[in-house]
This record gives C-alpha cells, structure tokens and sequence, in this order.
C-alpha cells in the first residue's frame, strides 16, 4: 500500500508546486495593478508614529461599484493584541487585508492606524508600518543571509543572527554547508516549506513592523513543521498587533478577540470560550476541525505503524 501510496502522492505534491507558482506570478501582477489605483493625497504625511492601534470604522467596500464585498465593518485591535478573522472562502478575509495594506480605497466609513486615516497619510508609511508572514515565500537566488536581511537591508549581522534566533531558523542556518553564506533559493539550495517560512519571519522580525497580518496556511502541514512555525511566530507577534486569517484552532484559541466573517459581515464575534458556548457558526466550524484533527493524527499513528 505504501508503495502505491507514494508516487501518487508526489505527483500531487508536484502538480501542487506547479500550480503555487502561477498563484504567486497571479499574484505578482495582480499587486503591481492594484498599487496603481491608489495616488497619495498632494503633500500627504506620513502615517504618525503610535504603537500600531488598528480600527475599521464601518467599512464598506467592493472590487466593482455594483458588487459590494464588506457591508459596514466594525472592530478594532488595541496596540499589541491579536484579532483572528474567521469564516468560508469567499467571505472577505483576504480583502480586509489589501485594504489595511490600502490596495484599495474603501468605499464608505474608514480604517485608521493610530488615529490617522489611511486615506489621509502616504501609502509607503503605511506599507512599511506593517508587516506580513504569506502562506508561501519566495526565496531569492542567494545567500541565506540576504534572504533574511532583505528585512531591513541595513541591518548589522547580528541583528540577523537575532531575528533567524527569534525565528528559530538559527540552528537550522548553522548546519548547512556554508551557514549563512548557503546559496538558497531555486538554482540554490531548496528549503522546506517550513523552513523557508521561517526565513520570512526572520525577515518580518528584522523589518520591526507596528503592525502584523498573518495569513495561514490552509493546507496541512506535519505536525511538527506546524509547531515549529507556531512558536516562531509567536515570537513576531508578542507585543505587536496582529491581525490573522486565521485557519488553525491553536492560533484562534490565544486570539484576544475572533470575529466570524460571513458574505461580508461579522456574523459572531467573541473570544474562543465565549463563541464555543455561543454555538453558533463558530461553534460548528471548530467542532469539525477538531474531528479532522483527530482523524489525521489517528491516521498518522497508523502509518507509524506500518
Ligand atoms: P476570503 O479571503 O474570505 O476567501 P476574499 O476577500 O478573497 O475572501 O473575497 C471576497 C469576495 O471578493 C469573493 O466573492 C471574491 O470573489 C471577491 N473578490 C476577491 N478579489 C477580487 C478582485 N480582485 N476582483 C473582484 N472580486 C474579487
């Protein structure tokens, strides 16, 4: 069985890489489109300096005037806390994200960042007061080093060292051929998904950003890739405002507050405990992910077995 079982699943694995690749260029082209449509205010500030208090102020907006995609959204993340936003594909996570990175204008009420609306302050300032860990990083064909550095390109190499230390990417950079001098990269050395992962969060680390979007991973890692990238990200997020798309149940359970989205408004919102005992959509979704975790991990035991 496991002989069959094997080749079946690297073909998956490789028809999954090919399709990422032209999800990433998608997205490539779709971010330089949409950086055009938005034009800084004449003579506009740069975002003032706060400790990254986010607030969406009943946020409308659509991609077409006569679609609208968020309804009047509300909520708001104190500095350093964490909001994990919730709900089905389609139901507007990605597109709260863009408009906090101002993608896009929205179309009625405001989103401010330490009181400023983002309409009001350069899109560069606002850019560089947030940082993202992406589902999938790309490496450049280069060291391990500019990889990392490419945070905040100024940086000395210990604060380098510091941030793959945070990122607990540090001891896995020590045993390779030449540390951090390693080619990487796609005509270098191949990283794991996992590890390649930590390299960005090294990287936000040393970017030092107010303000963190973490957009998980839908697809399943092993379990021990998965805790490793948990902890490090625990480490960026420590202290920062974090907004996360969230899929995990570990992530939301710490989360300070969840908010349920669905077809573009916040059908629940609440701490973990509070929408468990709320049993409602929240309630329903967390249920079925646990019994799916349950199943991978009865069937992991299972391959161990064998
Ligand atoms: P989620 O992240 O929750 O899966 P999204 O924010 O990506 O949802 O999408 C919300 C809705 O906006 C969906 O109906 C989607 O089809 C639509 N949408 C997303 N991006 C675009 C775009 N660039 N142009 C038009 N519609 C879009």
């Amino acid at each position: 069985l496991i002989q069959l079982y094997l080749p079946l699943n690297f073909l998956g694995f490789v028809y999954r890489e090919m399709k990422q690749g032209l999800v990433d260029m998608e997205a490539m082209f779709s971010l330089m489109r949409e950086s055009r449509e938005i034009a800084d205010k004449p003579g506009a500030p740069p975002l003032p300096s706060g400790r990254g208090a986010v607030r969406f102020d009943g946020v409308r907006f659509g991609y077409n005037a006569n679609r609208e995609i968020l309804h009047g959204l509300d909520f708001e993340v104190p500095p350093g806390r964490m909001l994990a936003i919730v709900g089905p594909t389609g139901a507007g996570k990605s597109t709260i994200s863009r408009l906090m990175f101002r993608f896009y204008d929205v179309s009625g009420g405001r989103i401010t960042i330490d009181g400023a609306d983002l309409r009001d302050v350069t899109q560069e300032s606002v850019r560089a007061a947030i940082g993202v860990v992406p589902q999938d990083t790309v490496l450049f064909n280069d060291t391990i080093f500019y990889n990392i550095a490419y945070g905040r390109p100024e940086a000395t190499e210990a604060e380098v060292v510091e941030a793959a230390k945070l990122a607990q990417v540090h001891d896995f950079v020590l045993r390779l051929p030449e540390g951090y001098k390693t080619r990487v990269g796609e005509r270098g050395l191949k990283l794991s998904g996992g590890e390649k992962q930590r390299v960005a969060i090294a990287r936000t680390i040393l970017k030092n950003p107010r303000i963190l979007i973490l957009d998980e991973a839908t697809s399943a890692l092993d379990t021990r890739t998965e805790q490793e990238i948990q902890s490090a990200l625990r480490g960026v997020s420590r202290g920062r405002t974090t907004l996360i798309i969230a899929h995990r149940l570990s992530t939301v359970v710490e989360a300070d507050e969840i908010i349920v989205l669905a077809e573009g408004r916040i059908a629940e919102r609440g701490t973990h405990a509070e929408l468990v005992a709320a049993e409602g959509l929240y309630a329903a979704m967390w249920r079925r992910q646990a019994q799916a975790v349950a199943l991978a991990e009865a069937a992991a035991a299972a391959r161990d077995v064998l």
